[in-house]
């Protein structure tokens, strides 16, 4: 076999199992090293909107423009020759569609008789390799934004509060446009000002008056583009900002195109929200899951209060709080966290009798008011409860992960009501989240019935 067979075999391999370009470059240098005596690999590629070349493993870091890096591109391309020595340094050039668009760098006490005659074909296989690894990171970009669409409007199916679908938001846009730190702004109601929704804190200086620039749906680029303002709006008007900043990199084309759609879709899923939360201002049940919503609960708990003293009747409550809900938010997204809620939510109904009262206390907490029942009985209600949850297989059939179901617990707290003791009919919630609070510090999935 000669050498020039035995290398272009060797870095086919590099090629084929390369999908990153932290992968092409370690491949290459590997094979170099031990055909030229290379040490060191590096690849450069031009960047479209600012004409200068940047390091291929680190696309976010645009060189300088007088850096030697794009000098010496400047000056392969004038000249005409396959590559340029430089003390311990090759270069030679990287080609789309003809045309020089990058650079290769070779470092080392490298054998320069024996890669002289074969650099054009490097040059030319390398070439492709990078053009195929951008064409695949482009796919999975791609990819990426439409999931994080989906995700978008699948939230708003069933969520609206906004304090809840805000920063499941952010931290979706955040994660797609990874170089770039993610902030939401909402206007303030019935005021001029903005207000930072997510995350906590904001580093970008003037972002209050850079705000109060924004006029209709366009964007507002500021700090020679490092801040990008996308206003979210209603009718055209702007109500918010989902803001990107990267103190040293603007965005790239693309990546204001994604984040203009995807503003756009928030704005209608906030819109949409704040629609809601006022429907529901008025609203008796949880939209998620059908019970009683909190407001309910505490109209509910005064009547059977009041009903139980008059009546002088045994009046329980239970309180319950998935176990570890935010895992699997986490592992399997807030579409099966939904899922798992509305199951959970679905049990307990049916495990109840008809004058038990349940209720969605807040995100994964269940109230349940029980009228005529005694402590004993309600304690066993909730280990039945307990129980059913622990056994209930939760289909994944229609999502498309490894695992086919899963399971969740929750942790109960019981106590009944106590004329005597309790001045106030939210004692009985608050006595019952105390069981609830003794359930999770001594290892969740149990019952801890508060004695009187
Ligand atoms: P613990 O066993 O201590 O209760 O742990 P946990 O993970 O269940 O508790 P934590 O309070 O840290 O997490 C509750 C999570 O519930 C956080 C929140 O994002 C999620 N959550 C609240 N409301 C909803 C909802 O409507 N849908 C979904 N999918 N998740 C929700
Ligand atoms: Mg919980
Ligand atoms: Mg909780």
């Amino acid at each position: 076999m000669t050498d020039l067979y035995k290398i272009m075999y060797e870095l086919t391999t590099v090629f084929e199992s390369s999908t990153t370009a932290n992968e092409l470059i370690l491949g290459l240098k590997n094979v170099f090293k031990i055909f030229f005596n290379c040490e060191e690999v590096s690849i450069y590629t031009k960047n479209s909107l600012t004409n200068t070349l940047k390091d291929f493993s680190k696309p976010w870091e645009n060189l300088p423009i007088n850096n030697k890096i794009n000098l010496k591109f400047e000056e392969l391309k004038n000249s005409n020759k396959n590559y340029i020595k430089n003390e311990n340094e090759i270069y030679f050039p990287l080609y789309k569609q003809r045309k020089q668009e990058g650079l290769i760098k070779l470092e080392g006490k490298i054998n320069e008789d024996k890669i002289k005659d074969t650099i054009p074909l490097l040059s030319r296989q390398i070439s492709l390799a990078v053009i195929n690894l951008e064409y695949f990171e482009g796919v999975k970009n791609n990819a990426n934004f439409y999931k994080t669409i989906r995700n978008i409007t699948k939230i708003t199916e069933t969520q609206y509060d906004l304090s809840y679908i805000l920063p499941i938001m952010g931290e979706m846009i955040d994660g797609f446009i990874s170089e770039h730190l993610i902030y939401i702004f909402l206007k303030k109601n019935g005021k001029k000002e903005y207000k930072l929704i997510w995350p906590a804190k904001c580093m970008i200086n003037n972002i209050e008056t850079y705000l109060s620039e924004m006029k209709d749906i366009r964007y507002i680029s500021k700090d020679d583009g490092k801040v990008c303002i996308f206003p979210l709006t209603n009718s055209g008007k702007p109500t918010g900002a989902i803001v990107a900043y990267n103190p040293i990199e603007t965005l790239n084309k693309a990546e204001i195109e994604y984040l203009e759609q995807l503003t756009m879709q928030a704005s209608i899923t906030v819109n949409k929200a704040k629609e809601y939360m006022k429907v529901l201002e008025n609203a008796t049940l949880d939209a998620l899951t059908g019970l009683n919503n909190r407001h309910m609960f505490h109209q509910r708990l005064f009547e059977t209060v009041s009903n139980s003293k008059r009546q002088k009747t045994d009046l329980c409550c239970i309180m319950t709080d998935i176990d570890f809900f935010k895992s699997v938010n986490d592992t399997y997204g807030h579409a099966v966290g939904d899922l798992v809620l509305k199951t959970v939510a679905k049990t307990i109904k049916k495990e109840l009798r008809e004058y038990d009262i349940p209720s969605r206390y807040g995100g994964e907490e269940f109230a349940i008011l029980l009228p005529n029942t005694p402590l004993e009985e309600a304690a066993k209600v909730a280990e039945r409860l307990r129980k059913k949850i622990e056994k209930k297989k939760i289909s994944l059939e229609d999502y498309s992960f490894d695992k086919k179901e899963i399971s969740v617990t929750i942790s109960i707290g019981v106590a009944k009501y106590d004329e005597k003791t309790m001045k106030n009919p939210e004692d009985l919630y608050k006595n019952a989240d105390k069981g609830l609070y003794s359930a999770k510090e001594s290892g969740r999935n149990k019952v801890v019935t508060v004695k009187m």
